[in-house]
C-alpha cells in the first residue's frame, strides 16, 4: 500500500533527515528549508559524517557549535563518527545512513550533491544516495564547493531565511575563517535562487526522485490519525 504522512513516533507529520558531510554544510545547503518543515510539524533529524576535525580553530568546538546550530534549526542530531577528510562512500558509510533512516522512519532525504570539489561531500552524496534508495523523495542541496550545479526544485524561503543567517552563526569557527560560511554571500544566494524559481528568496535543490504529495493538510492529518490508532 502507498502510504503518505504516516506520521512519526514523537507525533511528527512527515520524517525528515539531512545529511551533511561536516558541521554547517546541512544549515548552508537547507537549514531554511528544514526551518519550514519544522515549522509544519514534521520531525527533522541531522546527521552529520564528520565532527570537521580539520577546520578547527583553537580553543572552539566544532560539534558544540552543531548541537547549538541544531538547537536553533529545532532538529535531532545524530553523528556519523568519520574522520574529517576520510569519509568513505562505501558499506561502512551507508550502513551508518541506513540505521538513521530506519531509526528515524525517513520518508524524505536532503544531501549533498554528487558532483562536488571536496570529497567528503562527494562521499557523503554517494552513500546517501545507496542508502535512500527505497525513499520516495531525494533531493540534493549545495555547497560552496558544488560544480556544475542544476537545480530543479526551489522552496520558498521568505519565512526561515533570517533564522537560517542565524543558525549559521553558532558555526562562529566557521564564520571567523571566512571560507565557506560567508554570510553576505549566503543570504545573496538565497536571493539569486529565488530570482532564479520566481519567488523572492529560495533555497534551490537536484532531484534523484521527488514524490509530490498533492494531499491536502486535512487528508494528510485524517491519515496520520488513521495510522496512528491503528498502531496502537
Ligand atoms: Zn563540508
Amino acid at each position: 500500500m502507498f502510504t503518505r504522512y504516516a506520521g512519526s513516533p514523537e507525533g511528527g507529520l512527515v520524517n525528515v533527515v539531512a545529511i551533511g558531510a561536516h558541521p554547517d554544510d546541512v544549515e548552508l545547503g537547507c537549514g531554511a528549508t528544514l526551518l519550514r518543515h519544522v515549522a509544519r510539524g514534521d520531525e527533522v533529524t541531522i546527521l552529520v559524517m564528520t565532527a570537521g576535525q580539520r577546520g578547527l580553530l583553537e580553543g572552539m568546538s566544532r560539534p558544540k557549535e552543531q548541537q547549538a546550530a541544531a538547537a536553533l534549526l529545532g532538529v535531532q542530531l545524530r553523528w556519523g563518527g568519520f574522520d574529517d577528510g576520510a569519509v568513505p562512500d562505501g558499506a561502512e558509510a551507508i550502513t551508518v545512513i541506513d540505521d538513521v533512516l530506519a531509526a528515524t522512519s525517513a520518508e524524505i532525504l536532503y544531501t549533498h550533491a554528487v558532483e562536488d570539489t571536496h570529497q567528503d561531500h562527494r562521499a557523503t552524496a554517494t552513500a546517501s544516495l545507496a542508502a535512500a534508495r527505497r525513499l520516495p523523495t531525494v533531493l540534493q542541496f549545495e555547497t560552496p564547493s558544488s560544480q556544475h550545479f542544476e537545480p530543479t526544485v526551489y522552496v520558498d524561503v521568505a519565512d526561515t531565511i533570517a533564522e537560517k543567517l542565524t543558525a549559521l552563526r553558532a558555526h562562529l569557527s566557521q564564520v571567523l575563517r571566512l571560507g565557506p560560511v560567508e554570510l553576505e554571500a549566503i543570504e545573496a544566494q538565497a536571493r539569486f535562487r529565488g530570482f532564479q524559481g520566481r519567488v523572492r528568496w529560495a533555497e534551490a535543490f537536484e532531484t534523484t526522485r521527488l514524490a509530490w504529495d498533492l494531499a491536502t493538510p486535512s487528508e494528510a492529518s485524517a491519515a496520520r490519525t488513521l495510522t496512528m490508532a491503528a498502531s496502537c
